[in-house]
This record gives structure tokens, sequence and C-alpha cells, in this order.
């Protein structure tokens, strides 16, 4: 029987074929890649592991559309009050928002991983 361990071992090398698969497609093939991204997601949840901080930042969480920077996706950087930026999707609209410090970025990390959590 395999460990917990090695399981997760097993889907963080997925997730990063995964994540390359979707890289390597999105010029081509948008929707492809966004089949990638969602198949990488599943996996983190069965596994309940995190997804690499690269990948949260570069996909949408809606339509799970991988961003390319300049064509499917805007990025704002603000900086009333805090410092933080704005990524929207321009496929579905939807926008994520960040913090640039480091404590309050991983508050929101911790966030978003309870609404990722499986039901
Ligand atoms: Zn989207």
């Amino acid at each position: 029987m395999m460990s917990q361990s090695n399981i997760k071992q097993i889907a963080r090398q997925r997730i990063d074929i995964l994540f390359g698969q979707a890289k390597k497609t999105a010029p081509s093939n948008p929707t492809l890649a966004a089949v990638y991204v969602e198949s990488a997601r599943r996996i983190a949840m069965a596994a309940r592991i995190r997804l690499p901080l690269e990948f949260r930042r570069e996909t949408c969480r809606e339509c799970n559309a991988l961003f390319r920077y300049g064509i499917n996706c805007r990025v704002r950087v603000k900086q009333k009050r805090e410092p933080h930026v704005v990524v929207t999707c321009l496929n579905c609209g939807h926008y994520t928002r960040y913090m640039l410090r480091k404590k309050v970025r991983k508050a929101i990390d911790q966030d978003n991983d309870k609404n990722e959590a499986p039901c």
C-alpha cells in the first residue's frame, strides 16, 4: 500500500506535468490548456495538497484559463492603501487580488485553501 507522502509526491509530479502541458498548449489551444489546468486542480484536491504558487498566480480559479500576460489577462498594480496586484481574466471576467507583502499574502493563500478544500 502506498503511503500518504508517496501519493502527495506523485500528485505533485502530475500537477507539474499538466501545468507544463497547459503552458505549451495555451498559445494554440487555450481550451485544451484549461482542461489540463482543471485536471491538475482536481489532482491537488484529491491528494489534499496545495497548488504551487506559480500555478495559482497564472491560472483563473473561475474558468481554469491559463493566463498569458497581455493576451487573456490584465495585470494592474495598485498602490493605494496596501500595494497589491489585481489580475483580471479576460476570458470570464473573474479577478484575483493579492498583496505584495509577504505576511498578508500568506493570509490570502490560507483563505484560498479554505475555498479550494474538497467538499
Ligand atoms: Zn477566467
